[in-house]
């Protein structure tokens, strides 16, 4: 009886784990489910362009630089100004980040904002925290602006709000996931999340594919 009570709890506590998918390229799904292998690393990382890098952590890998820098520019035409705080990290840094959170928040609290060594969407150098860390950016002129045009750039809002329950993170409007144009536009449209995308496309052959 009580391993069946320790196996049902187990499968409701404990999210699923499988491996993240590497092949997918700009579209690979790294979350609390998915995992990276040990030590994974892109192989195309450059340099974020340094008017619009204010983070130690500036890589990304080419593709997503280049296009963040294009969201950047056409911000600043806008008068809006948008920079890097925190891209790629790797999984050493991750695990740093990650006790420390544990240590401030517990581990429930730790896992709401910050995702375990593997588990981080930075480690996949499509991801770029911008300008803030703190929820209430998105009510910011820079905020709106981001949510309003960053998929003309092939950026996402990663973890909106009331999504935390498919996320697994609480809102994070800082939080930005390059996927392409094509796909993001498609996301955007039609209010998902990449899991939600993820879904779909199993059950739908027609969703556009990259
Ligand atoms: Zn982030």
């Amino acid at each position: 009886m009580k391993w069946l009570l320790l196996c049902f709890f187990l499968q409701v506590v404990v999210p699923k784990q499988h491996k993240a998918d590497t092949t997918l390229g700009i579209l690979i799904l790294v979350n609390k489910e998915h995992k990276l292998p040990e030590g994974y690393r892109p192989h195309d990382l450059v340099p974020i362009d340094e008017a619009y890098n204010k983070g130690v952590m500036n890589l990304l890998r080419s593709e997503a630089a280049t296009a963040f820098a294009r969201l950047c520019a056409q911000a600043s035409e806008d008068g809006i100004v948008l920079w890097n705080r925190s891209a790629y990290r790797s999984d050493t840094v991750q695990r740093q980040l990650y006790e420390n959170a544990v240590k401030r928040r517990g581990e429930e609290g730790a896992g709401k904002y910050t995702a375990k060594p593997g588990h981080s969407e930075h480690q996949t150098g499509l991801t770029v925290d911008i300008n803030s860390t703190h929820p209430s950016f998105g009510k910011t002129s820079e905020g709106v602006w981001l949510k309003e045009h960053a998929y003309l750039f092939g950026f996402i809002e990663r973890y909106p709000l009331e999504k935390e329950h498919i996320t697994g993170y609480a809102y994070e409007p800082w939080h930005y996931r390059y996927v392409g144009t094509e796909i993001a536009t498609y996301i955007v449209e039609n209010k998902l999340t990449l899991e939600e995308y993820y879904e779909r496309k199993r059950e739908h052959a027609h969703v556009p594919a990259r």
